[in-house]
């Protein structure tokens, strides 16, 4: 401890993303808890959203006032504006920019990268990676390997051979670069701090595009997001100091599919592996720094719809079993599974309808009905005629039909609503705890938090680079 003591000028920061999380999702999450706790109207609060330090941040890139998670990634980790699926370099895709986990590994602290996706998404690349284009995931993939980061965790690799599987495995470079990759519950429960010891650690349960499950459809032997935090803060920890980042990527893909209830629950989930790492700042209040904010909202949501007016009953989201995906899987791939529009009868998966999202068929308006009947229809025909394709665009995104009917049904009877299945431009907010905490009070756009960043870490800036 005296060690640490000498040492107090350095200071212990951890970043953590929120991917898609405004001020609707959190509000959301808690809205949800309270009518869970006695239906009366009210809020019971995220332990994050209590931090002492808030502040409204802008999230537009360099073309748009609606940003992508490459560009709201590049603008938190380095302080610059770029295009839209730009990671760590400008709009014209020839200068690299440094990120603040990069200036941290070089101040000779121990970093690490964690998100449920997977980890060549956006958002977890943003910290250590350089790419044109986030779609250039094998790229992105072997600078994980590259960037000498002390622990990876959450995801798998979507392209670990490239985009044809005909390149140089990225786990295998991984391996060669020193990382220890562990890819099973067990192994990853055994890993112990270690000098100089690097991990890769992937779950051993993947769900969709390689990321970990959505928390709702995880088993109770599966790793949730806050295991990896643990992990990490103990794996990480030394005299030194380390930077952290961590993301919670699903709450953006369900609110993408405009699943309030996977949202709800991956929000809680975020709000628990958050507190791995406010009980880490308790033991040491004065050297470390908590930050936590979304890259961007998601999905327009907001509480109250239209049908529902002025009440809202956001209980009824318990009634939901599973995500989207996971209904997807369990019921509407197996049921569309060699049959075609003209063997296929609504009647067969009404009990599915009552077992899954608690919607009594019988019960739901005729409107309602008629948005299933006709999504069904939608979902067993296939390929879409092209005078249909606007309005199917409008209804469903690109998700299955019936599904995201579903989903929306549930959530109207909530009362909560959804405006698109992109992103929007409006701010979100930002939480801080800990050391230099008051200066991320305010409103202040998302650039900022890389200055922020740096100025409570004791990062030396480049004077190329311009506040
Ligand atoms: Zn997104």
């Amino acid at each position: 401890m005296q060690l640490r003591k000498k040492l107090a000028a350095f200071v212990l920061g951890l970043a953590l993303v929120g991917d898609g999380m405004s001020m609707a999702q959190v509000s959301a999450a808690e809205v949800y808890s309270k009518a869970m706790a006695d239906k009366t109207p009210g809020f019971v609060k995220l332990g994050f959203s209590q931090f002492p330090a808030q502040g409204m941040t802008t999230t537009y890139d360099a073309t748009s006032i609606i940003t992508d998670s490459a560009s709201a990634g590049t603008a938190i980790a380095t302080g610059n504006k770029t295009a839209s699926g730009v990671i760590n370099m400008d709009p014209g895709k020839t200068i690299k920019f440094k990120t603040i986990a990069e200036y941290a590994r070089d101040l000779g602290w121990r970093v690490g990268v964690v998100s449920n996706t997977s980890l060549d998404h956006a958002t977890p690349a943003a910290f250590y990676a350089k790419v044109p284009s986030r779609g250039d995931m094998y790229d992105i993939s072997t600078q994980l390997s590259a960037s000498g980061f002390d622990y990876f965790g959450g995801g798998g690799l979507a392209q670990p051979k490239g985009k044809k599987g005909d390149q140089s495995d990225a786990i295998e470079m991984a391996k060669k670069a020193g990382y220890t990759v562990v890819s099973d519950v067990a192994a990853f429960r055994a890993l112990k701090p270690v000098a100089g010891q690097k991990v890769l650690a992937m779950n051993e349960t993947l769900q969709d595009s390689m990321a970990m499950p959505y928390d709702m459809d995880r088993t109770e032997d599966d790793l949730s997001l806050a295991d990896y935090v643990e992990k990490g803060i103990s794996l990480l920890d030394n005299p030194k100091g380390f930077f952290f980042a961590i993301e919670s990527g699903k709450i953006d893909w369900a609110c993408h599919a405009n699943d309030a209830a996977a949202s709800i629950k991956d929000t809680l989930a975020f709000d628990l592996a958050i507190a791995k790492a406010v009980a880490f700042q308790k033991k040491h209040p004065k050297d470390t720094l908590i930050v936590v904010t979304g890259d961007h909202e998601t999905g327009g949501m907001s509480l109250g719809f239209a049908g529902t007016k002025y009440s809202t009953a956001f209980e009824k989201i318990s009634l939901q079993k599973g995500s989207y995906v996971a209904f997807d899987r369990e019921v509407m791939s197996a049921y569309k599974d060699g049959r075609t529009v003209d063997d296929a009868s609504l009647d067969d998966l009404l009990p599915e309808i009552k077992r899954f999202f608690g919607l009594d068929y019988e019960k739901l308006s005729q409107t309602e009905q008629e948005m299933i009947q006709r999504a069904f229809l939608r979902s067993m025909k296939g390929e879409v005629e092209r005078a249909a394709q606007e309005s199917v665009a409008l209804l469903y995104g690109s998700y299955e039909p019936f599904t995201i009917t579903l989903t929306h049904i549930a959530n109207q009877a909530a009362g909560i609503g959804w405006t698109t299945y992109s992103h929007t431009g409006v701010p979100v907010v930002t939480f801080a705890l800990g050391r230099s905490e008051g200066l991320f009070n305010g409103y202040y756009d998302n650039t900022q938090i890389f200055y922020k960043l740096a100025s409570a870490m004791g990062v030396k800036l480049p004077s190329l680079v311009k506040k």
